[in-house]
């Protein structure tokens, strides 16, 4: 079958949840046995979200290939269990990059640079290229931003073209809009969609569905009103209800029929519906896991955003322990010896988050310290990691001034220093250590317990700073042990403190590739002995 695109665009808000569609739709066509990818295009400038604020926009996910990505990605991947790479994340930015590179090169001799072809041109391509590097049926293109932005234009022009060259059996649009309820009037309003939809006909894009994203139940007649004034089949008009969970989307999008009527158009039987049973059962043991666990995530971005993939890697590692978990916000800037005990000792887990700078860093030792002292289950990713370093080498080793040089350059004891290669690159954008590299595990550790007694594992990253291997049998001689070595550098990813019921740092993300059926077993099992450690286990 030749490869077919569909288009996910947004109107009226932004924040509807295109990304949970798009995933949804990913893994309704995933389960009926399609090849699909999902790729987003978001029309900001920057080359990449590496270089932005999570307060700007949420987290930023890695891919195993090392792109910094948007967060959406993170969903497509936990849905579906399939990696995305760098060809999966694009923006305006790397557009005009390209373009650009290319008009200095030569390429376009003589000719003038315009957004009309030649930046519609490259968005085309990029649209295409998934495709052209393996075999795939569908190649779902969500687009960032909401219509009527200035900034996505070009790609909705960029679609228009291709869905006029591909033929309405090979190109398709989703458009997600909102129906707000007006208490006052006691009323669901479909005005901002009807002309939200205007606003995509105007650009010569006719949706052929639309999700109405929704806090209240929409009536048929309701549905066939927007179908009626958007040249949209009623079936093909669906309502993506607030739910208890994202997780639930998909099976509410199958029972409405998202997949089956996209298939129809497309020109294909769709077939027998898919029974999605370990996906049931996951929400089946979520639903029942009332048991609630409460998680301290210590870190210093009060945004649910910022620490997506943990807190989704939390949920499903609670999941298959049977146990809800609340994770805790507990701002680290806030945090401090003297409140410590006030803020954690409620908690029967802490995450000690990753971050760069300097903010915050001191309540993250606090927090390190306590979760060591007090022999609570405590898991630090990346920063989090460098800081129980940090803590162990002030309160355990007795280098009361011991740092990391990306805080202090001039500490004498740099326990946490700049990675070797980092040393001489001057560029901000993409240049960490990024993506997945190997890492070999030492036998009878808890991290290779953790993970089943596998040699060697692989883990994506996003650091410039390592653990200074000159401190390394120092730190093994008063209990803290490396646990995890890179074999081709030497790096250390993981250490923990064995004496203690589970205190596990590691430099790299194990965030980043927990999914729906695929809990990570770091998660697993830092949950499990926080469950343990409680009364009623
Ligand atoms: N700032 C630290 C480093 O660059 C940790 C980065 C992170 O937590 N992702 O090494």
């Amino acid at each position: 079958m030749e490869t077919k695109y569909i288009f996910i665009t947004g109107g009226v808000a932004s924040s509807l949840g295109k990304g949970i569609i798009s995933a949804s739709l990913g893994k309704l066509l995933q389960a009926r046995g399609y090849r699909i990818t999902i790729q987003k295009f978001d029309p900001y400038i920057n080359i990449d979200p590496g270089t932005l604020n999570p307060y700007e926009h949420g987290e930023c996910y890695v891919t195993a290939d090392g792109m910094e990505t948007d967060l959406d990605l993170g969903h497509y991947e936990r849905f579906t269990g399939i990696e995305t790479t760098r060809d999966n994340s694009v923006t305006t930015g790397r557009i005009y990059l390209s373009v650009i590179e290319r008009e200095r090169r030569g390429d376009y001799l003589g000719k003038t640079i315009q957004v009309v072809p030649h930046i519609t041109d490259e968005i085309k391509r990029r649209i295409l290229l998934n495709a052209s590097k393996q075999p795939l049926d569908f190649v779902i293109t969500e687009i960032g931003g909401t219509i009527g932005d200035i900034e996505s234009q070009p790609f909705l022009e960029a679609i228009r073209q291709l869905r006029w060259e591909l033929g309405p059996q090979r190109a398709l649009n989703v458009h997600l809009t909102y129906v707000p309820y007006l208490a006052a009037a006691g009323e669901l309003k479909t005005k901002p969609t009807q002309t939200s939809v205007k606003q995509l006909q105007g650009l010569g894009i006719q949706p052929e569905v639309l999700v109405l994203r929704t806090e209240h139940e929409l009536s048929e007649d309701l549905k066939a009103k927007v179908a009626h004034f958007c040249n949209v089949d009623v079936a093909a008009v669906i309502q993506s209800q607030d739910l208890p969970s994202i997780y639930e989307v998909p099976v509410n999008m199958q029972r409405q029929g998202l997949d089956d009527i996209i298939l129809k158009k497309l020109g294909i039987t769709p077939g027998i519906v898919p029974e999605l049973g370990p996906w049931h059962d996951f929400l089946e043991r979520r639903k029942n896991a009332t048991k609630i666990i409460s998680i301290a995530l210590v870190g210093k971005y009060n945004l649910q955003d910022a620490y997506k993939s943990i807190i989704e890697s939390l949920a499903h590692a609670g999941t298959y322990n049977d146990r809800r978990v609340k994770a805790v916000f507990v701002n680290s800037e806030e945090l401090n010896k003297a409140n410590v005990a006030e803020k954690l000792s409620d908690m029967q887990g802490i995450v000690i988050c990753p971050g760069f700078g300097q903010r915050g860093i001191e309540g993250k030792i606090v927090a390190a310290e306590y979760g060591r002292t007090h022999d609570v289950p405590t898991f630090g990713i990346c920063l989090g990691m460098q800081m129980m370093v940090i803590e162990f080498a002030r309160n355990v080793l007795g280098y009361s001034d011991a740092n990391s040089s990306e805080m202090d350059s001039g500490t004498p004891h740099n326990v946490i220093d700049m990675m070797e290669e980092q040393k001489t690159i001057t560029q901000k954008g993409g240049t960490m250590r990024l993506g997945s590299y190997e890492c070999e595990l030492k036998e009878q550790s808890r991290a290779w317990k953790a993970y089943n007694g596998p040699s060697s594992i692989k883990e994506r990253h996003r650091h410039r700073y390592e653990f200074n291997d000159g401190y390394r049998s120092d730190f093994e001689q008063n209990g803290m042990q490396c646990t995890g070595i890179n074999p081709a550098t030497g790096l250390v990813e993981i250490v923990e403190v064995p004496t203690h019921r589970w205190y596990i740092g590691t430099q790299f993300h194990p965030e980043y590739s927990s999914t729906v059926l695929h809990p990570h077993p770091l998660f697993l099992s830092f949950i499990k002995a926080c469950i343990d450690g409680t009364a009623e286990a």
